[in-house]
């Protein structure tokens, strides 16, 4: 593994949760977020609220940006990400996951903590120098952020949906030929 275990599951969070923006959006109500919250294991303050859904939407175009910067670009923002929610990164255990890092409290809102547990993961990113590992779907109708943690670097479309799509393609094209 590249990354610690709670870099990765915010890292994959962070891009499902920019690739929702792409149509057909894919959060548009509080019962979505509140999957998007179960599925990636959201713990800390829920308010379930409308206001809560119109910050969280409101932040995927940030989100998208920091994950596809270069990484110099990348590092300014994540500190400007930091030291706007004032991070104080501390060790917390609970439930059954071992000794991690939050830098946010758990009663701070719920986009104020998806921004600083993103901006921590992509202090792993950077000085590690793995930017690469993110990048734009390679599919040609797609903008989707991939995010490739696999060993020989070979992951490069956002879904299932997408490589399927261009594995069928690629197929004709060769039936065609
Ligand atoms: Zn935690
Ligand atoms: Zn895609």
């Amino acid at each position: 593994m590249v990354f610690a275990h709670d870099t990765v599951v915010a890292l994959q969070a962070a891009v499902a949760l920019a690739n929702s923006a792409l149509e057909p959006d894919t959060l548009t109500t509080v019962d979505e977020l509140t999957g998007f919250l179960d599925t990636w294991e959201y713990t800390g303050r829920r308010d379930g609220t409308a206001a809560e859904l119109a910050e969280v939407r409101a932040l995927r175009p940030a989100l998208r940006e920091l994950l596809l910067a270069e990484r110099d670009p990348a590092a300014q923002l994540v500190n400007t990400m930091l030291a706007d929610e004032r991070a104080v990164p501390q060790l917390v255990r609970h439930g059954r996951h071992d000794w991690h890092i939050h830098a946010i409290a758990p009663d701070a809102a719920l986009a104020r903590r998806i921004v600083v547990e993103t901006a921590m993961a992509m202090v792993d990113v950077i000085r590690t120098g793995e930017t690469s590992r993110l990048g734009v779907c390679a599919d040609d109708t797609c903008a989707g952020v991939v995010l490739d943690l696999s060993r020989n670097r070979s992951r490069r479309y956002c879904s299932a949906a997408c490589g399927n799509r261009n594995a069928v393609a690629a197929y004709r094209a060769r039936q065609r030929s």
